[in-house]
């Protein structure tokens, strides 16, 4: 894909250095309709599904390029979609399509990951707005977000029922601070942030959904999307990861020959190229379904749960077989094994999809 080769692979190691990849290339992603590209039209959207905006994901992972979490910024605009009022979706959907303001989710605390019940920070209304308290770690595009969507307690008794998401928009938004760009072991051209709100004013017309509570199960309701997404660029990765394996081992001399001529190689290869053939055939059907509205939290997690963990054995297997090369972060084998890592943690990690799809036994 042309904007994946010309806008982010000729910066993606200044994106690294400087820890993101700017706004300029939201922006250009805008502009070509490259954002977005699920949601309808009439909200600024390009009226595809989820399939163009599969396209775009493999096409980064392939490359080994991390660092544009065009992800995160179409969770948010499902959230949007899916549960924002009209006056919400009018607001910002139009926004996020034209990249104009970049998304971001704040849902992990310091104390509070797997279990959101856990989460502390806290929205007061006072008269016609909130008054949101608390601080939030690991939030992918959190230094670019102009938009966040802040899971917060509007009734701390109340448990689940008393959670909600509010919106907030980061632009001179007094309390509201962006805290260390988190330095990661792989993803370095992601801005994985810390936020805090101190006494930030949120209008009452950004609660999402207009009614207090809903924020659980706002969350559940667009997981499989965001599961999926993580399952399909494990398989992207996979291939863009054997296909640089396969040209480094026929270039490769060892012991007089090319490494590809050694048995051991072959089979790696072909255990690899194995996995990857049943992996895309399952993950194509989950987009299929998807499309469809039929994937089930189950099989999505199942998606998220395989891939990410078939991924990073996968990813082990080919690095092994550059020897001390593929232990350079110079060599993209390096940075997509680094990256690989986070998939079987974030978006829920291992434990708890065996702990949902177990559920449904
Ligand atoms: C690079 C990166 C980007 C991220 N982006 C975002 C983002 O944009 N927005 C956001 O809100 N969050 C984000 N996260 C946070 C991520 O979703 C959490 O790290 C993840 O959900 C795990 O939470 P935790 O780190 O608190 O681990 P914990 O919940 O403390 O888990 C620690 C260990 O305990 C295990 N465990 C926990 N509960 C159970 C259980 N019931 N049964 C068995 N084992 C269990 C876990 O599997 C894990 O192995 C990101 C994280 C990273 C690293």
């Amino acid at each position: 894909m042309r904007f994946v080769q010309t806008e982010l692979e000729p910066d993606d190691a200044a994106s690294r250095a400087r820890g993101h990849v700017g706004h300029a290339v939201w922006r250009k992603a805008g502009e070509l309709g490259l954002l977005c590209t699920d949601i309808p039209q009439e909200w600024g959207g390009a009226g595809g599904d989820f399939r163009h905006e599969a396209v775009m994901y493999e096409e980064c992972a392939r490359r080994g390029l991390s660092g544009w979490a065009n992800s995160v910024h179409s969770i948010v605009a499902h959230y949007f979609l899916n549960h924002g009022t009209e006056d919400q979706k009018r607001r910002y959907l139009p926004r996020l399509a034209s990249g104009e303001l970049v998304g971001a989710i704040a849902m992990t605390e310091p104390g509070a990951g797997s279990d959101l019940q856990g989460v502390r920070s806290q929205a007061v209304k006072q008269g016609d707005h909130y008054r949101l308290n608390g601080n939030k770690t690991f939030i992918t595009n959190g230094l670019l977000a102009g938009v966040v969507l802040v899971v917060c307690k509007t009734d701390p008794t109340q448990g689940a029922r008393g959670t909600s998401i509010l919106i907030v928009e980061t632009k001179d938004c007094a309390g509201f601070k962006v805290g260390r760009v988190l330095d990661k072991m792989g993803m370095k051209a992601q801005d994985t942030s810390e936020l805090f709100f101190d006494e930030v004013r949120v209008p009452e017309a950004n609660l999402l959904g207009g009614k207090e509570g809903q924020g659980f199960f706002q969350l559940m309701g667009d997981l499989p999307y965001e599961r999926l997404i993580i399952g399909v660029s494990a398989v992207a990765s996979m291939e863009g990861a054997y296909a640089a394996t396969l040209a480094y081992v026929n270039e490769r001399k060892v012991f007089g020959k090319p490494l590809i001529d050694i048995q051991n190689t072959r089979f790696k290869l072909a255990e690899v190229a194995t996995q990857i053939k049943v992996g895309r055939a399952f993950m194509d059907r989950c987009v299929e379904d998807l499309v469809a509205g039929t994937l089930d939290t189950a099989t999505a997690s199942m998606a998220k749960l395989w891939g990410s963990e078939t991924q990073c054995r996968v990813l082990d297997e080919c690095l092994q077989l550059f020897g001390g090369y593929g232990y350079m972060n110079e060599y993209v084998i390096a940075r997509m094994y680094a990256d690989a890592r986070v998939q079987r943690i974030y978006g829920g990690t291992s434990e708890i999809m065996k702990e949902v799809i177990s559920r449904q036994l």
